[in-house]
Order: C-alpha cells, then sequence, then structure tokens
C-alpha cells in the first residue's frame, strides 16, 4: 500500500499503471468504519487498483464546529487499509488541494442541491461538487464509488459528471448498517451512550414509515414520522421527507410507476445524523 500526500507524487504513480487496467476510486473523509471498508471492498473486486482518497474537506462543512470536531483516526484508518490491501492512499492537506484559497466553486445542479441537507446546509453540496470534481481531475479514475448513506449527494455527483461530461462511472453502494439498524456514519463516535442506544430508533421510523407507504397517503406518512419524533426525548427531528428518487423534489402525492424515497436528518444532541430509505 502506497501513501501520497501530493498531486504530483500520485499521478505520478498512477501514470506508471498500463492504460488498460482499471481504476477505482472511493472519496472519504477518514475516520473509516465497515461502511466504508465494504465499499472499498466492492471496488476491490470491480477494478484492477483500488485509491482511497482521505480529505476533510472544509468547503463542505456549513459549521466550523462540525469541521473542527471531525475525527481525526489517520493511523487506525491507514491499518484497516492495508489489512484490505489497498493500493494506494491519497492523504493531501488542505493547502495541497485548494493551494490557500480555500473556496467552492458554484454548481447549477438543476435543484438538486436546494432540498433536504441543501436546504439545511448552507453551500454544502457546492464544497462537495468542488471536492469530487478537483479528485476525479487529479486521480482520473474509471468508477467511483459513493454510498447511498448520502443519497443527495450520490445523486448530485452523477449530476456534476453529467454537467461536465466526465468520462468515470459512478457507483452506488449499499447503507452498512450497524446490527441495532443504525446506519454506520463517523459521526456516531460523538454520540454518548444514552444517545448511542436512543439512535436505531432512527431507521425503525423510516421501516416504519416503508411498511406505511402503500396504504396510506404521503401526508399521513410524514405525520406519522413527525408523532414518533415528538416522543422521543433524546433525538429530535430536523426533517423528514418523501420525494422523487430521481429528482429530489419534495412529493405530497403518489405518481404511479415512479420511485420514492423517505428521507430523515435527525439531532441526538449536537451530533446530526441522517438515514434514507427505498419506500418502492
Ligand atoms: P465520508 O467519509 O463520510 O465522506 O464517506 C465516504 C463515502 O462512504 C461516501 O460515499 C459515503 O456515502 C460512504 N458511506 C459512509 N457511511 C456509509 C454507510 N454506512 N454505508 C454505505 N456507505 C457509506
Amino acid at each position: 500500500m502506497k501513501i501520497f500526500k501530493t498531486i504530483k507524487s500520485i499521478q505520478n504513480n498512477l501514470s506508471k499503471i498500463n492504460k488498460a487496467k482499471s481504476i477505482g476510486f472511493i472519496p472519504t473523509m477518514g475516520a473509516l468504519h465497515e461502511g466504508h471498508l465494504s465499499i472499498i471492498k466492492k471496488a476491490k473486486k470491480e477494478n484492477d487498483y483500488v485509491v482511497v482518497s482521505i480529505f476533510v474537506n472544509p468547503t463542505q462543512f456549513d459549521k466550523k464546529e462540525d469541521l473542527i470536531k471531525y475525527p481525526n483516526t489517520l493511523e487506525s484508518d491507514l491499518k484497516l487499509l492495508k489489512d484490505i490491501s489497498c493500493d494506494f492512499i491519497f492523504n493531501p492537506n488542505a493547502d495541497e488541494i485548494y493551494n490557500s484559497n480555500i473556496k467552492s466553486e458554484s454548481f447549477d445542479f438543476e435543484g438538486l442541491d436546494k432540498v433536504m441537507e441543501g436546504a439545511f446546509r448552507n453551500g454544502h453540496f457546492d464544497g462537495v461538487g468542488t471536492i469530487v470534481k478537483k479528485l476525479f481531475e487529479i486521480i482520473n479514475p474509471d468508477k467511483a464509488y459513493f454510498g447511498e448513506k448520502d443519497y443527495q449527494q450520490l445523486q448530485i455527483i452523477k449530476k456534476m459528471v453529467a454537467i461536465n461530461n466526465l468520462s468515470v462511472q459512478i457507483i452506488p453502494c449499499a447503507i452498512f448498517r450497524e446490527t441495532d439498524g443504525l446506519a454506520m456514519s463517523s459521526r456516531n463516535t460523538r454520540l454518548n451512550k444514552e444517545q448511542r442506544n436512543a439512535a436505531p430508533f432512527i431507521y425503525k421510523t423510516l421501516l416504519k414509515s416503508k411498511e406505511l407507504f402503500p396504504e396510506k397517503d404521503m401526508d399521513f406518512v410524514k405525520n406519522f414520522v413527525k408523532n414518533e419524533f415528538k416522543n422521543n426525548s433524546i433525538l429530535t427531528l430536523e426533517y423528514f421527507e418523501i420525494a422523487d428518487s430521481e429528482l429530489l423534489n419534495s412529493s405530497t402525492s403518489k405518481t404511479k410507476g415512479k420511485e420514492y424515497r423517505a428521507f430523515i436528518a435527525v439531532f441526538a444532541g449536537a451530533v446530526r445524523l441522517i438515514d434514507n430509505i427505498a419506500l418502492n
């Protein structure tokens, strides 16, 4: 496993790879868990070489506090990556990526960025688009892997690739969960015991919404979820939305043949957790 801190050094090494060989790429912000590893293992099966980036991207944080508190576990991350025989790690610092101009590019994601995470996290998706585009330019992968845990991000990356006519193929990866249903996330380590015990309620409620969805109208399902959280003293609902799986626009009534997904964001104290589920 080779670790690179500079653009020049990783590009130098990647350029030595035979052009007929495929490169799979997984961008991460580190603090790796089984969810990340499941994606990396999938990429390893589907490609000749795998590149993982570890970079906590400053431009996608709307709250400075979240950026400062983002867990840094580089040493154990590198051990996990070595254990699963990852080929290349790209671990630059912010100056290497942004050249001391830490700013986002402005994208037109055709409305995908205006709802849910985009509505609650100002500038978040311009930051995500900026870093992923930069990393694609540096690594030039054949395939790039993104988790459905961040489903809106996945749709936005697909749009960014289409708009910029990039040749990389975007591969969605299923949400990896703890045995009690909580979606794995680097933020879970910030939960205290009480919050961690309460957190599986998020997925349980998503499952109930999926159960109700075929029989009930959308407002019924939305109100049901809101009421469930009203009675929860540890978890505070930020939003629950039902949206078209492709366009992500919030839906109030069902259209036959369309696929829908439920999206949720919840606070456990200062820790913000997100999850989603396919409804049909
Ligand atoms: P992050 O390090 O949180 O930016 O995540 C890096 C990639 O891993 C993103 O594509 C995430 O969607 C994905 N990911 C994070 N957690 C999970 C999970 N529990 N299941 C599947 N993918 C995940």
